[in-house]
């Protein structure tokens, strides 16, 4: 959708409070950006992109990170257990994928994107293969 600008690959992150600090390599870059409204994520409430098992290296702090998980527990939900910040998550739908929050991307802000694909996480594409990939499209208004 419409993804913000070009930025450095791989590109630094951290969560809040700098504890947790890695690189990613993006796969498919800003534009691979989604949200999902599965029961986790709506609440959540992050942008993730994408990017390959071996896309994220760890600088400082993974022991810091806390795991959680639901349901199937297939998913594997990260978080710096300091500042509680959502730093990546090994997805359901492609276990050999991690979803990676903007927010924690150097230069990114989740309010860079105008559009946002909204995954139907709903009803999982790995309960029903018929249902809708998508549920919608996000938007951001900016007005300052
Ligand atoms: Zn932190």
């Amino acid at each position: 959708m419409t993804a913000p600008k070009h930025i450095a690959d791989p590109v630094a992150a951290a969560c809040h409070c700098g504890t947790v600090q890695f690189e990613v390599t993006i796969k498919g870059g800003l534009q691979s950006a989604r949200r999902c409204s599965c029961s986790y994520c709506g609440m959540r409430g992050a942008i993730a992109v994408s990017a390959d098992l071996d896309g994220i290296r760890f600088l400082a702090g993974q022991d810091a990170l806390t795991l959680y998980q639901f349901n199937t527990k297939t998913a594997k939900h990260y978080f710096c257990s300091k500042c509680g910040i959502y730093t990546h998550h090994q997805r359901r739908s492609n276990p050999n994928e991690f979803g990676v929050n903007v927010a924690c991307l150097d230069g990114v802000s989740p309010f860079d994107f105008a559009e946002v694909l909204v995954h139907n996480g709903v009803v999982h594409p790995s309960d029903d293969p018929a249902a809708p990939e998508f549920a919608g499209v996000l938007r951001f208004s900016p007005q300052v």
